[in-house]
């Protein structure tokens, strides 16, 4: 059974019947999707969604789609472990990650999106999909619409890291390298899906797809045993995740399946490309859009489509937006790595190295409960670190050459 309601305009307010639309035609704000949500508190109760299997669909009379997912079926669920190492490093007291590193199928919170537009463009009758990318998403359009039986065309910046471009092409997918950045890659996008009667996930299924952002939010809250944190540090790239999270901890409430606490929401983003924690810090919501120059090419957009919301969460919640350099994205990394065994890809390290930022400059509070959101995997941009690590050379497989080379620097070391 579906609670879907209809689409509404996060600005003017119009309403539209479910359909593949991009934005508002009266304002071209986002749209937003609205649930029947006194039926769903009245009909599902919270023992029900728990005696599911752990997967995003769980949660599905909270997402867009009607019938049975076309893909995606076992996305989801990733961990949310305690990180006590992390924690003491940053001295904080209790502090948890929220692994979509290690999602179904391609290793980040991408897959939990494309799962929902995916399934929805089945629904609509589409028969090829598509999508502009900073990387993430085209290896999850490109793996997804390969197991769901679509053809794909995924649009990206030529300047992606090399191991994104693989992931996306090792699916069949038609990749489209452009020569220009992210927002570039956008424009072209809209135009194409206006012209085609493509489903773009990002683009004319946009509505429904950032819907699938909210389900790592209620994973958060199930898996704190029903409860939401205090604080959370997501990274910002369009900004659509933060806003979803936000949405979904709500829901939640009016669900009445968790006390009705607070959180504060900081968002996270490379110096490099800053405009929603620039705007957040001068407290507006208004994005001065930029130009991207940083090795955190997943965050890299220049002009966010949900910045404005990303700014407006973060001011409402009293959190914060923060900014790391480069050099700082590479030590969170590190050091989310060697306090944890997580190896995240840079925008991890944003959230890392940002929440430490905040720590030390007294903006969040270390005594209460910080949630930080991994959202890919470190595989994927190992060059952002390559030089970070000391090349090894090899030894004879000799005792006598481990002994000399390493127990001794070892012993030197300790002394
Ligand atoms: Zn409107």
């Amino acid at each position: 059974m579906s609670y879907l309601k209809f689409l509404e305009c996060r600005q003017c307010g119009q309403t539209y019947q479910i359909e593949p639309i991009a934005a508002c035609e009266n304002c071209w704000a986002p749209l937003e999707v609205v649930y029947d949500y006194k039926r769903i508190r009245a009909e599902v109760p919270r023992t029900q969604v728990e005696s599911r299997l752990p997967t995003m669909w769980r949660y599905k009379e909270l997402l867009p789609v009607t019938g049975e997912p076309a893909v995606g079926h076992s996305t989801g669920f990733t961990p949310l472990v305690a990180a006590p190492r992390l924690a003491k490093a940053l001295g904080v007291r209790e502090l948890y990650l929220k692994n979509d590193a290690v999602n179904f199928p391609t290793l980040s919170f991408k897959d939990r999106v494309v799962a929902v537009a995916l399934s929805k463009a089945r629904e609509f009758g589409f028969e090829t999909v598509g999508c502009s990318s900073t990387g993430n998403l085209a290896n999850s359009v490109a793996a997804q619409a390969a197991a769901g039986g679509f053809k794909s065309f995924i649009f990206v910046p030529a300047d992606l890291e090399p191991e994104k471009l693989i992931n996306t092409q090792i699916y069949g997918a038609t990749l489209v390298k452009v020569s220009g950045n992210y927002d570039q890659v956008n424009r072209l996008c809209s135009e194409i899906s206006q012209k085609y009667s493509w489903g773009m996930v990002n683009v004319n299924l946009r509505t429904y797809y950032s819907e699938g952002s909210k389900t790592f939010g209620y994973e958060i809250a199930e898996q704190l045993g029903w409860r939401v944190p205090q604080n959370i540090v997501v990274p910002m790239a369009g900004g659509s995740l933060i806003t979803k999270i936000h949405k979904a901890f709500g829901e939640f409430k009016k669900l009445g399946w968790i006390e009705p606490a607070a959180t504060r929401f900081y968002g996270a983003q490379a110096t490099g490309c800053s405009p929603i924690t620039t705007a957040a810090r001068n407290g507006t919501c208004e994005i001065v859009p930029q130009k991207p120059n940083t090795i955190v090419k997943s965050l890299a957009i220049g002009n966010p489509a949900d910045g404005f919301y990303a700014s407006k969460v973060i001011q409402e919640t009293g959190g914060a937006g923060e900014d790391v350099s480069d050099p700082e994205v590479v030590e969170g990394i590190r050091s989310l790595a060697e306090t944890e065994g997580f190896f995240a890809e840079t925008a991890g390290g944003v959230t890392v190295a940002v929440a430490r930022k905040l720590i030390r400059n007294g903006t969040l509070n270390p005594d209460e409960s910080t949630v930080l959101a991994i959202t890919g995997n470190g595989l994927k941009t190992i060059g952002a670190v390559r030089e970070a690590i000391s090349a090894e050379e090899a030894i004879r497989p000799k005792l006598a050459d481990f002994e000399d080379r390493y127990l001794k620097l070892h012993a030197a070391a300790s002394a």
